[in-house]
């Protein structure tokens, strides 16, 4: 009999799981009912074992299609290995977790593979979807911090193209019609202040609909801040930017900012938790070291101890020098101080937070759908040894009136970066500038060739100066399948899954 089936059994049975430490010990009883403790035990035995090896099918599933991502695959067989996988890896997935979900997991994955293959070969026309979500909820804030699209200095001189806008529920909900399915992660912050948008709390539960992992960054200096809204929403991590711990070092550099109002909103964030009896969100207090607030680190520690927060983080800034040279960043080394050590586990409980909301009929579809008769073309210029931006082919930023952007870089006069909208109804990911983008890496003879034929076209990324790697970042892929529980991917799954 196979393992998994064992477990069922377990499961279904009408004794709970033993917990240590619970139950007290009674010899008595254990005589008296020999047979039930002798069933524990073996369920018991059966469970740590399933628990060490969550499934040896399940990576094999992976390892095969795993294994034919290389550039000397053909696109069109890797398709057909996503294809000829999914329904194993389906059933593999639904031993574990409700159908939907399992679903779910499966189009993510394949999409995840996909992705990778893209990657690796440089692919320049992709079949694959974005896996991270970027989203500005609002072209606004309420603070003027040097350095960013806000200052008072870039709108004075005009440096960006940053207009106002609130992003819309209906242009969130459009937007995750397409890409939700396969978002692993979506973050609700680039420049705008996200608690601004009264309708946050909403965008993020439809993420979370779509299983997605979901994080936010702000100030938390709003007048009218809902903690309820955002306990309730399913947010996974708060990054709270307070980089100070008194007024006047605090607003040296969140100019306009009030930190008195920061404090009692986060006072009520972490009260809400508790009322509620919610984990997370995980709050981080992000303290960002520059030269004229080091001296307040420790002040700052303390006070994130008393106020509840789970963690306090040291960052180096970027250099904001430009905009205002008084502001200079520290030498302080980045460093993680962590209050709750199990702040993280929250997450663990927070990965399908409202099952009877999940997006059925979009991930019906997506799953339904074959992969291999996404291809349109047999072949893609790619070029595997050739660099390339890693942005261009996981991620996909939209801003609060619906621009496309393919970073997190802010669009400027000679900085294109507006690859498309989307209210266009256009396939986002291919537009004509992210495929020119993607080709100026992997071909740039050919690229120079086809820009010039556009007239129009010319994204930054050709001239990009700033840093970019042809290298993912695997720990938001690791942590994401972490959190899907340690009875559905065993460590080694999780290391495959995230290893590009
Ligand atoms: S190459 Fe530069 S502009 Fe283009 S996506 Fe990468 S970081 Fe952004």
């Amino acid at each position: 009999m196979r393992l998994q089936n064992l477990l069922r059994g377990i499961v279904g049975s009408a004794s709970g799981p033993v917990i240590p430490g619970q139950v007290a010990f009674d010899p008595e009883a254990r005589y008296q009912d020999r047979a039930a403790y002798v069933k524990r035990k073996v369920e018991n035995r059966f469970k740590r074992y399933f628990l060490s090896h969550p499934d040896p099918e399940l990576h094999a599933i992976l390892a095969a299609i795993d294994e034919k991502i290389a550039p000397a695959t053909a696109l069109e067989d890797i398709l057909l290995a996503l294809d000829h996988g999914k329904e194993k890896l389906y059933k593999s997935l639904r031993i574990k977790t409700a159908p939907l979900a399992a679903k779910s997991l499966t189009i993510k994955i394949l999409n995840l593979f996909l992705s990778k293959y893209h990657f690796v070969t440089r692919g320049t026309n992709l079949l694959s979807s974005p896996y991270g979500i970027i989203v500005d909820p609002m072209n606004a804030c309420q603070l003027a911090c040097p350095g960013c699209v806000h200052s008072n200095r870039s709108k004075e001189l005009k440096l960006f193209d940053w207009g106002p806008g609130v992003l819309s529920e209906a242009m969130f909900a459009d937007f995750m019609r397409r890409y939700g399915p396969y978002a692993i992660e979506a973050e609700f912050c680039n420049y705008g202040e996200p608690l601004l948008n009264r309708n946050t709390p909403k965008l993020i539960r439809l993420a979370k609909t779509y299983l997605a992992r979901t994080m936010l960054s702000t100030n938390m200096g709003v007048k009218h801040f809902n903690a309820e809204a955002y306990v309730n929403s399913g947010l996974d991590y708060m990054t709270v930017a307070i980089d100070g711990a008194t007024q006047s070092v605090y607003e040296k550099f969140r100019r306009k900012g009030d930190i008195e109002t920061v404090f009692k909103n986060v006072r009520s964030l972490i009260d809400t938790k508790k009322k509620i009896g919610k984990r997370t969100p995980l709050v981080s207090w992000q303290f960002l070291a520059f030269e004229h607030n080091q001296h307040e680190i420790d002040d700052a520690i303390k006070m994130a101890r008393s106020l509840g927060v789970d963690q306090f983080v040291v960052a180096t800034p970027f250099d904001v020098s430009p905009d205002d040279p008084s502001i200079l960043a520290s030498k302080q080394p980045p460093r993680t101080v962590v209050f709750r050590p199990d702040g993280s586990r929250g997450m663990l409980e927070n990965w399908n937070p409202f099952p009877a909301e999940i997006q059925a009929e979009p991930i019906e579809q997506e799953f339904a759908a074959s992969w291999r008769e996404r291809l349109v073309a047999s072949s893609d210029a790619g070029n595997p040894d050739a660099h390339t931006c890693h942005y261009l082919y996981k991620n996909i930023v939209m801003d609060g009136t619906g621009r496309i952007l393919p970073c997190c870089g802010a669009p400027q006069p000679h900085v294109d970066l507006v690859f498309g909208n989307a209210q266009s109804g256009a396939d986002l990911f291919n537009s004509e500038k992210y495929r020119l983008a993607r080709l100026s890496f992997a071909n740039p003879t050919e690229y120079k060739v086809k820009q010039a034929s556009t007239l129009t076209a010319a994204p930054y990324c050709a001239n990009c100066e700033w840093s970019h790697k042809a290298q993912i970042d695997t720990e938001h892929l690791k942590n994401y399948f972490v959190v899907v529980g340690s009875d559905v991917f065993s460590p080694a799954s999780v290391a495959m899954l995230s290893s590009w």
